[in-house]
């Protein structure tokens, strides 16, 4: 939604009740909120999972399935303390648990799980956290340690013998189904994760032994995150119940099948089987889902067992919005004025020059074409010191020139040209702190201007983060129907800020985020629409200090360090006390500073 003067709104879940301007949120908290900010919207989350029990439920109807639903929130998807709070707050209702892989994980579950709420343990489980899953169901949690690899089963024997705490199992089988879609290694039977059948009857003889298949609960599989095609995961559905199938008729007394993560977000919105889409709704996933394994039950007369899913992407990608100013544009297309530099250009530059200046037969992609390779020729030239500066700068106007007639033609420019054309748009923010996956996996995010809407855009832009890195842009994104090279953008004046939001980050970004180039954590503004009264919220990023302690230093020593440099300047006269004394007062103030850029202020003395 746009308001009259062109600002991005969002929708109030309270009908009744107005939009949410972001423009104007941005102004008001930006005194103590200065951009970069992560936007965190915790009713979305409310949203996802009303969502998604609804659509089970009717699905579980509609199967006419003898048994129930529960979702659990895998913690690796956003661990920060307000998601996490607003998976609890707004789960309770539904019993939604959590799925753990780690002890940092297991600690934040066992604290915050509601009672009896499933905790699903997977991942590579050490002494300490079996102990503790253990003990943790003296207290009436329900931690399942999922069985991933052999070499977890005779250490979870044992420690129960030690503790004289029975455990409770579940197994995660291997599937040979491969998804299609980014994460297509995290499936198939050469994934890294799961059992295969050979190693799954190891567990099974093992666990008899110790006289513990009774204990064994649950069929877990994961699939992998993000998957587009509706038809892959029925087929993996379908291997794993037959997983499920087996081990109930050789006696193992399983009720719980935990179909893992791996539910899509259509990152694009155009609903196709591409990686970064899905082709299917909600609904048909959970009515496939039921019908499916409904069907395979009954067909060999099993009890329908508890349906568990880990559902992560889907439940907080849409959560949370980043959103930077832009600090500076360094445009390519200028006006370029058509006088030759040089008196006595390099021949080749004659050519080049000709080539934009006078009537020609060619079609424009093939003038196009042939003045890139003229140019290219000029760099070489320049490389080897057989054309100067003047020429350099003749044949660059030249392609400009071209460029700037096609535009005036109304030739539309094809994405090379425009990627080529492009202007790059200087964000405050470090894409490998806030969008880690753009450099990692060229994941594609929804890029949209927060002000500004009722205008058309009339720049092709890229946009660059202010990390030191030249991986650090965003040069995808998404169009109307595919994948585009730029993004219309709107010029930017000095004057007014210009604010880019970037949507659909609230998952796997902020954890997997690094401090490259150390930019630390941004600053989160939490709002809830669903208490239209209560006020955004501010948990502050990282201070300059915050990132330079994560990398071990002291920051006494990095004061007494450059205080011995000050008195050493003093000792030598390089500097008056005063003067090093303002040097200190600014080093100690960088400290506590924020690690991304503020505007310029000038100050009155100093
Ligand atoms: C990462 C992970 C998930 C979450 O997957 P999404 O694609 O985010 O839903 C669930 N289960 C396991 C075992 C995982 O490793």
């Amino acid at each position: 939604m746009i308001s009259n003067h062109g600002h991005l709104l969002l929708k109030s879940p309270h009908p009744e009740s107005p939009p949410l301007n972001l423009y104007h949120l941005i102004q008001q908290v930006s005194p103590h909120a200065p951009m970069p900010i992560i936007l965190r919207f915790t009713h979305l989350i409310k949203d996802s999972l009303q969502r998604l029990y609804t659509a089970f439920e009717s699905a579980i109807q509609a199967a006419n399935y003898q048994n129930g639903y529960v979702g659990v929130y895998p913690l690796k998807v956003n661990h920060q303390h307000q998601v996490v709070e607003a998976i609890c707050r707004y789960g309770e209702t539904y019993g939604h648990g959590f799925e753990v892989g780690t002890k940092a994980e297991l600690n934040i579950a066992l604290a915050y799980a509601h009672q009896g709420s499933l905790i699903i343990v997977n991942g590579y489980k050490d002494p300490t956290l079996i102990r503790l899953a253990l003990r943790a169901t003296q207290l009436g949690m329900v931690p399942i340690l999922v069985i991933e690899s052999l070499y977890e089963v005779p250490l979870i024997i044992a420690i129960s013998k030690e503790l004289g705490i029975k455990p409770r199992l579940g197994i995660r089988v291997k599937l040979a189904t491969k998804p299609s879609g980014h994460w297509q290694q995290t499936g198939g039977i050469r994934s890294v994760f799961g059992l295969t059948a050979l190693q799954i009857q190891s567990v099974y003889t093992q666990l008899k032994e110790a006289h513990l298949l009774d204990c064994l609960e649950l069929v877990h599989f994961h699939f992998g995150s993000q998957l587009p095609m509706l038809s892959d995961i029925i087929t993996a559905v379908t291997e794993a119940c037959h997983f499920y199938v087996a081990l109930v008729q050789q006696g193992v007394p399983l009720r719980m099948m935990d179909i893992g993560g791996g539910l899509a977000v259509d990152y694009m919105g155009h609903q196709t089987s591409h990686s970064m889409s899905k082709n299917y709704t909600l609904t048909e996933f959970t009515t496939s889902m039921l019908g499916t394994i409904t069907a395979i039950m009954n067909r060999y007369t099993i009890p329908h067992p508890l349906l568990i899913s880990e559902f992560g992407r889907a439940t907080v990608a849409a959560s949370s919005a980043l959103i930077f100013n832009v600090l500076d544009v360094n445009q390519q297309q200028v006006a370029t004025t058509l006088n030759p530099m040089t008196d006595n250009p390099h021949p080749l530059v004659n050519t080049l020059w000709q080539l934009a200046n006078e009537p020609n037969p060619m079609s424009d992609s093939t003038r196009y074409q042939e003045a890139l390779s003229l140019r290219d020729q000029v760099y070489q030239l320049f490389r080897q010191g057989d054309a100067t500066l003047a020429d350099r700068t003749m044949a660059e106007t030249a392609v400009l020139s071209i460029v700037n007639q096609l535009k005036q033609d109304g030739v539309p420019l094809n994405d090379a040209l425009q990627r080529e054309m492009a202007d790059v748009y200087y964000g405050n923010f470090s894409i490998f702190q806030s969008l880690p996956d753009v450099w990692a996996i060229d994941q594609l995010f929804p890029v949209i201007p927060i002000q500004q809407l009722h205008e058309s855009p009339t720049i092709n832009a890229i946009v660059s983060d202010i990390t030191c890195d030249c991986d650090g842009k965003m040069d995808q994104f998404i169009g109307q129907s595919g994948i585009r090279s730029t993004l219309p953008l709107h010029p930017i004046s000095s004057d007014t800020p210009y604010y880019l939001g970037v949507f659909l980050i609230g998952a796997y970004q902020e954890t997997l985020g690094d401090l490259h180039n150390l930019f630390g954590d941004p600053h989160v503004v939490s709002i809830d629409m669903d208490h239209p009264n209560d006020r955004p919220h501010i948990t502050h990023g990282d201070t300059v200090r915050d990132v330079i302690q994560y990398c071990r230093y002291d920051s006494q020593d990095l004061f007494n360090r450059f205080n011995q440099r000050l008195r050493q300047a003093i000792d030598h006269q390089q500097l008056s006390k005063q003067s090093a004394q303002h040097l200190m007062q600014l080093y100690a103030h960088t400290f506590v500073d924020y690690t991304y850029n503020r505007p310029y202020k000038p100050i009155a003395s100093g």
